[in-house]
């Protein structure tokens, strides 16, 4: 396997009314093409500020601080995240790394029709005539599962359900043909069988497109169904790591023991 990302050392603070805080501390992990690791933790240990320090979309500084080092492996060398040039940055985001999050509608545009913002996410990709990214757009839909996929370019993120517009972003960020994937708690806002439909939908876009996944989540109950490997955070610090099921069957921490007890 090729790895795509690793993260060294990372420590993450914030400044707020003149106070430094620290919120990731020593958080070290690798992401190899082709798999999935769950970032798992209760709210507020850091899953978030990481996979945002990882995307470069943390508050500039003074008012956030980041150490360590970020490096995206790639074609053409190592590319170290931090102090890269935002325009640079903002290049890496459409290109290599994409990312969904937990509430669709407030990633969608809601004056635009699914289709328009499919189509510019591929042509901010990709220079394709708008009528090849049309069509592009309409595969897209049909590979996230969107019945009719045709008759649907034209409708708007607020006549969708939860479910399908969850499946409208990933059909965004696939349209990026990322290297890596960060989902953030993707399926936290969907009732639990639709859960289970967006979790096989990513399972399946993963093993057909090879891409790396970092798939976050306060929730033990979904990493035996799509991580390979998984780290446990706890405020700010990883406080355990390994492959999945070992992780399940053997938990070190009892605060692993204690979230996998709070699964219902
Ligand atoms: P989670 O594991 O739930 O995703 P987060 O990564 O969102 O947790 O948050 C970790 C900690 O960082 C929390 O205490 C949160 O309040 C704090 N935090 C997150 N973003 C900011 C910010 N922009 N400024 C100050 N503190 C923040
Ligand atoms: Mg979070």
């Amino acid at each position: 396997m090729s790895r795509v990302l690793s993260v060294e050392d990372l420590g993450i603070g914030f400044r707020s009314e003149g106070q430094d805080f620290t919120v990731v501390r020593d958080v070290s992990f690798s992401l190899e093409a082709g798999e999935t690791l769950a970032l798992v933790g209760e709210s507020g240990s850091g899953k978030s500020v990481t996979s945002l320090g990882v995307m470069g979309l943390l508050p500039p500084p003074p008012q956030s601080r980041t150490t360590g080092r970020i490096v995206l492996h790639s074609g053409d060398g190592d590319i170290d995240l931090l102090d890269l040039p935002e325009s640079r940055m903002r290049r890496l985001r459409g290109d290599r790394i994409a990312m969904i999050f937990q509430e669709p509608l407030t990633s969608l545009n809601p004056v635009h029709t699914i289709g328009d913002q499919i189509v510019e996410a591929i042509r901010s990709h990709r220079r394709v005539s708008r009528a090849k990214a049309r069509a592009r757009a309409v595969e897209l839909l049909e590979q996230v599962g969107i019945p009719d996929p045709q008759d649907r370019l034209g409708t708007y993120p607020h006549e969708l359900s939860g479910g399908m517009r969850q499946r409208i972003m990933i059909a965004i960020a696939l349209a990026l043909e990322p290297d890596i994937l960060i989902a953030d708690e993707p399926t936290t806002a969907l009732d639990v069988t639709v859960q289970a439909q967006i979790l096989d939908l990513l399972r399946r876009l993963q093993k057909d497109t090879g891409m790396a996944m970092l798939f976050i989540t306060h929730d033990f109950g979904v990493v035996a169904d799509i991580a390979d490997r998984t780290i446990v955070m706890y405020a700010g610090q990883t406080v355990e790591e390994g492959r999945t099921e070992t992780v399940l069957s053997d938990p070190l921490m009892p605060y692993t023991i204690g979230l996998m007890n709070a699964v219902p």
